[in-house]
């Protein structure tokens, strides 16, 4: 193939002369050589590239001119050699008019559609290792390319480009792996980052920010490592991909995997496509825009003026200012190397459950409990694994379905529901069931309970005060000592005349966490996952709030109504330093409107959902209850035979006025109930919004005055939300609800 492709550059030529002398002028144009960053580079003087250089590339110039890579626009003497990619991807093999290079290549796709990586970067791999002796290039749309309307790559002669050759020499000198397969530092200038599969990934660490390296024996791990390095890169909004230029050859292979070839590929993150010269009027002017070969060492340089007065300092400020900044930089190497642990979340449990391993293509398939143990295929066992690549530094995909699983459990929309999860899948025998365990990284199982639990309309800094806290409280799961008996749901203790129960978590034994809203409600990859979810828990990774180095309980609820309760009020008699008692506004002062009072819609629809809005009184709020009717309500509830009540007595409230200690006086007895959660049980059909209210005995009954939604102990979810509007990030918002409380990378 590549001698066909000499047969046709040459065929070209011979009746091309105005292009042809372009190609034999570029043997003589001038050449400086200067030194950037460690990196020898190459500045041409090329006169030919000035419309280049200068060409318009917004939108509207596009739809102006005609697109120069349609056959139809085309030069009737421009020949062409058809390259058909992956999925019957066409091509067209072209010699580029105004060259750079002796041999100078345009490879546009046939159809006119927009210049995008997408989809594309398996095609210029299989250029590359059609033809061997050329390297290929991309200029992303905002990073060098001149038609961004229509996709093509470029190609040109190997070892003809500084950085190039920089890279290869050290990837050429150095093996991948040592002897035991472990992946390398290629001394001196790349630094092995990740590996996946035969795919490694350095950092190259001269000439300037934001240069990585791709090497695989396969196109498949080249792909899916080079894709994953450019969803850990920068978007901004306004663009389709990451700004960037890459290159692309293929290689024979040296040293002791001589007779394997191997995929090459080099991708220079940018910042910007100009730098601050091309705009100047000033004498700092260049017309200078940087693209694939400048971006790689071999700068194009039009102007006689500019070749004759760029320093090798204007150059470097230049490259400068368009390279990706050192802050981004250090965020890509974070993306491809953190860490997450994996949590044990149990799904379901059933006599029969039918599921589903996306990659084995074996359709449905079923386990069954008999004799005690699993059934899988008439071969019994005591546990089931299947398991699944997961990627530790990043969003992991699909991996299996678990047909009708219940959803809602004890809710009036309970209904059953094929769900999609990533990670691993365990099943394992279970008092005469069979249990169904997701083994997921907790950033995964995040990304998901984030996204069921709030609306994807909710600010990003709010989801972020989020992300920490489920993460929080996932921890908390994952560090709790083992092999202890568990934590019990329910504490009670009834001295003469008093009835004072709580309720706490109860821990699971065979699991960490499981589905249902008794933990997180966890529905794997069923839901469809906000983007500003998946930002909130990137940017939040691994951050856990941690008092004293003990991560904390991070409780919250709806609305604290003003003033923040402390633990104790509502669960075991023990007070947390962060779970304190404040006031929930701006300055901590009580004179000054509350967060949580508020009655936006917009921000409330952010923490409530569509039902919830309905009873938008949950800052200030009254139940009346006539005296018969509140005597039967007690009655029923809590069964303690006091007759027809005649008084209501606090005797004990927390900081934010929640009532701890209630005396219910009747005609037949009096008793005292408690704490928080059983007062509000007790005093309404399903929950009173709160133990912070006021009573009106009226004679012929009782109104309750009363403030806030919940318990009220730590994070103010309405206050929250009403925060994140105001500009507060999330660090703030969490210093607020949990002060003194410190955030964590774990
Ligand atoms: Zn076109
Ligand atoms: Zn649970
Ligand atoms: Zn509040």
């Amino acid at each position: 193939m590549a001698t066909n492709l000499e047969k046709f550059i040459k065929d070209q030529l011979s009746i091309w002369s105005e292009v042809s002398n372009r190609y034999r002028d570029l043997r003589n144009v001038s050449t400086r050589t200067m030194n950037i960053g460690g990196l020898d580079v190459t500045l041409q003087h090329n006169p030919a590239r000035l419309s280049s250089a200068t060409a318009r590339i917004d939108e509207e110039s596009l739809k102006a001119r005609e697109c120069f890579l349609c056959p139809d626009n085309q030069c009737a003497e421009q020949i062409r050699m058809r390259f058909v990619g992956r999925k019957g991807r066409k091509y067209n093999i072209q010699i580029n008019p105004f060259p750079i290079f002796p041999r100078h290549l345009v490879i546009p796709r046939v159809r006119h559609c927009e210049q995008s990586i997408w989809h594309h970067f398996v095609d210029i791999l299989d250029l590359s290792k059609a033809f061997s002796d050329y390297i290929f290039f991309y200029n992303g749309p905002k990073c060098g390319a001149s038609a961004p309307d229509h996709m093509h790559f470029q190609g040109a002669p190997r070892h003809l480009m500084p950085l190039e050759r920089s890279i290869d020499s050290c990837l050429s000198s150095f093996p991948a792996q040592d002897e035991d397969g472990k992946p390398l530092d290629l001394p001196g200038k790349l630094e092995h980052i990740c590996s996946l599969l035969d795919a490694h990934l350095y950092h190259y660490k001269q000439f300037t920010r934001g240069i990585f390296v791709l090497r695989a024996c396969t196109a498949k791990s080249m792909g899916k490592l080079f894709y994953r390095l450019l969803e850990c890169a920068p978007l901004s909004k306004d663009d389709k991909e990451p700004k960037f230029n890459l290159f692309s050859y293929y290689t024979a292979g040296s040293g002791s995997n001589a007779a394997e070839g191997e995929y090459r590929a080099i991708v220079v993150f940018r910042e910007r496509h100009w730098s601050h010269h091309y705009f100047s009027d000033g004498p700092d002017h260049l017309t200078m825009g940087l693209g694939c070969a400048d971006m790689a060492g071999f700068f194009i340089v039009p102007v006689p003026e500019d070749f004759a007065k760029i320093t090798e300092e204007m150059l470097a400020e230049m490259v400068d200012e368009v390279s990706l900044s050192a802050e981004s930089e250090q965020d890509i190497i974070w993306r491809l190397t953190r860490q997450q642990r994996t949590v044990d979340v149990g799904i379901m449990s059933a006599d029969e459950i039918v599921f589903e391993i996306i990659s084995d293509g074996a359709g449905p398939q079923k386990v069954s409990i008999r004799d005690g143990r699993i059934d899988y295929n008439g071969v019994l066992y005591d546990e089931l694994y299947f398991d699944a690549v997961t990627r530790s530094t990043f969003f992991a995909e699909a991996s299996f379905v678990l047909h009708a699983v219940t959803i809602g459990v004890d809710f009036h929309w309970e209904r059953k529901l094929d769900q999609t999860f990533a990670g691993s899948l365990k099943f394992i025998a279970s008092n005469n069931k069979v249990l169904a365990i997701n083994t997921i990284g907790v950033e995964d199982y995040l990304l998901s309970v984030i996204s069921s639990e709030m609306k994807a309309s909710a600010g990003l800094e709010l989801l972020k005060a989020h992300a920490v806290i489920s993460r929080s409280w996932l921890m908390s799961q994952l560090e709790r000592p083992k092999g202890l008996a568990s934590r019990s749901s329910e504490r009670v203790s009834v001295a003469s005349g008093e009835l004072v129960k709580w309720w706490d978590h109860d821990d699971h034994s065979l699991f960490d966490v499981c589905a249902d809203d008794h933990c997180q409600r966890y529905q794997g990859l069923t839901m469809a996952v906000g983007e500003n979810v998946r930002k909130a828990i990137d940017a939040t990774w691994g951050q856990v709030l941690r008092f004293k180095g003990s991560i904390c309980d991070t409780r919250f609820s709806k609305c604290c109504g003003g003033v923040t309760e402390r633990f104790s009020t509502c669960w075991e008699d023990r007070d947390l330093p962060y779970l304190r008692v404040i006031n929930d506004t701006p300055d901590g002062t009580p004179d000054t409107r509350c967060f949580c009072d508020t009655d936006d819609k917009a921000i409330l629809s952010q923490v409530l959902n569509d039902y919830d809005l309905e009873s938008s009184d949950f800052f200030r709020w009254e139940r009346r209850y006539t005296r018969d009717e509140l005597s039967e309500l007690v009655e029923r509830r809590s069964g303690l035979g006091l007759g027809s009540l005649r008084e209501l007595i606090p005797l004990e409230r927390g900081g934010s006025g929640r009532i701890s200690r209630l005396k219910l006086v009747g005609d037949k007895g009096s008793m005292v109930i408690g704490k928080e959660l059983m007062i509000r049980r007790t005093l309404s059909e399903s929950h009173l919004k709160s133990s912070a209210f006021e009573i009106e005995n009226t004679g012929e009954g009782f109104i309750l005055r009363g403030k806030g939604w919940g318990h009220g102990v730590g994070l103010c979810q309405i206050g929250a939300a009403v925060m994140a509007c105001r500009g507060y990030n999330y660090k703030q918002i969490l210093a607020h609800y949990y002060p003194g409380a410190e955030l964590t990378e774990k």
